[in-house]
């Protein structure tokens, strides 16, 4: 989009950058929810509210890695092939008779590694004839052996409060022994559309109106997050009416999310409402797509009033909206994890703001620009792999070099 101004100050003063504006959710916010304890199944995408210690060692007891024959590392000559009477025979959930020292024994995987024995070779490794088995030289002492705790040892800190779980949390708090967990309740969000050019599907389409893409987008995000969420519909382009729903949501709300009316225009009335009812910490954030985004509340209530281009809308989501919720919901927010790529393309940005470039990655590795870059193109949404994020001091990007991507499944994670 041609700007005559420098948009860093388009709006009279200088952009919040998005680590300071993160801070500030941090610091102003805190967990609004109250714990109740859910049997593990129905925990899943909760957040946690105590940390889990492990109450046992994981595994409870060495065992074998696999199937085959499990012996005492000493025994087991460095050169040539070693060759060890057998005994006994030790299956997954037995328990094992002693072995007399200079004996292997046959054992499976899972199985209980008998006291003093601490290696297994694997069963095609190894030979047996006459109850004899035929060891190979080579095998480093603790092979194929699971020691007690190797997992996790009683009393480590299994899991940190405020995290999210996810199903091998699941797996890990089950092997631990435990059925249910304490988990934060769900935070309950209410979000609004605004723009007097919206219509909600399926209604027919009148000249001039578009469909509210950005509602089923929003309500979809929060619901995988676990969010109790209420549609509120789509708010007329009028102050009075914008203020007056916002103040009823309010009450039934731990968090409100807006999109649109939220910039400069003669036609954007959400700051404006938020001003009648409560306060604004702050609207202009250094992202690109993204600014203006106000982050405010209305009585006690906090409102993130997310821009109205969808893909803004997604981006400043996940980059504020996310902390937002995590922070109100007792989860610790963490950034999506750094991964990188190689840029297939130039690109040249200002600086003091942070751009998330949308972009395909080739088999190579390669990011290519998504040829379609308008803030309210829906289909780079759903075709293109990852947003290329471009760091506030950054000016020039050129072809090979490499930059970090946010893979787009991670936004909605
Ligand atoms: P605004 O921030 O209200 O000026 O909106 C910026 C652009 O996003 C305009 O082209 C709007 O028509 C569009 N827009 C706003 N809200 C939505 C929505 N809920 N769904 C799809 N497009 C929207
Ligand atoms: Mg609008």
């Amino acid at each position: 989009m041609a700007q005559l101004t420098d948009d860093c100050f388009a709006f009279g003063g200088a952009l919040l950058p998005l680590a300071e504006a993160q801070l500030q959710i941090a610091a102003i916010f805190a967990c609004v929810v109250g714990a109740e304890t859910l049997p593990l199944p129905r925990a899943v995408g909760r957040v946690l509210a105590e940390a889990i210690t492990a109450p046992v060692n994981l595994p409870p007891f060495a065992n074998s890695a696999v199937d085959g024959y499990a012996f005492t590392h000493a025994d087991l000559s460095q050169h040539g092939e070693t060759d060890l009477p057998l005994t006994g025979r030790l299956a997954a959930g037995q328990l094992p008779a002693a072995i007399p020292p200079g004996h292997a024994t046959r054992i499976f995987t899972g199985a209980v590694l008998p006291e003093g024995l601490d290696t297994v070779m694997m069963q095609e490794d190894c030979r047996v004839e006459g109850g004899m088995v035929m060891l190979p030289a080579g095998l480093k002492r603790g092979s194929n052996a699971r020691p007690i705790g190797e997992d996790i040892a009683m009393g480590q800190t299994a899991l940190h409060a405020g995290r999210r779980l996810m199903p091998p949390d699941l797996a890990l708090l089950a092997a631990l022994g435990l059925s249910s967990v304490s988990v934060r309740k769900p935070l309950r969000v209410t979000v609004f559309s605004t723009g007097d050019e919206l219509v909600d599907p399926p209604s027919p389409l009148r000249p001039g109106r578009i469909y509210d893409a950005n509602r089923a987008m929003l309500l979809g995000l929060l619901t995988r997050l676990g969010a109790e969420t209420s549609d509120g519909g789509i708010l007329p382009d009028r102050r009075d009416a914008t203020a007056s729903a916002l103040r009823e949501a309010e009450g039934q709300s731990h968090l409100i999310f807006t999109s649109g009316g939220v910039s400069t225009g003669e036609e954007d009335h959400v700051r404006g409402a938020i001003a009648d009812s409560g306060e604004i910490a702050f609207w202009r954030v250094g992202i690109k797509p993204g600014r203006p985004v106000a982050l405010g509340r209305i009585g006690s209530t906090p409102l993130l009033g997310l821009p109205g281009n969808p893909v803004a809308a997604l981006v400043t989501f996940s980059a504020l909206g996310r902390p937002l919720f995590d922070r109100l919901s007792g989860g610790v927010y963490r950034a999506p994890p750094a991964l990188f790529a190689r840029s297939g393309f130039s690109y040249l940005k200002k600086i003091g703001r942070l751009e998330y470039v949308r972009v395909t990655l080739d088999a190579d590795g390669v990011a290519h620009r998504f040829p379609k870059e308008g803030a309210g193109i829906i289909t780079s949404l759903t075709e293109a792999d990852a947003l290329m994020a471009l760091p506030e001091d950054l000016t020039t990007l050129s072809p090979g070099d490499i930059a970090p991507v946010i893979p787009l499944g991670l936004l909605h994670g």
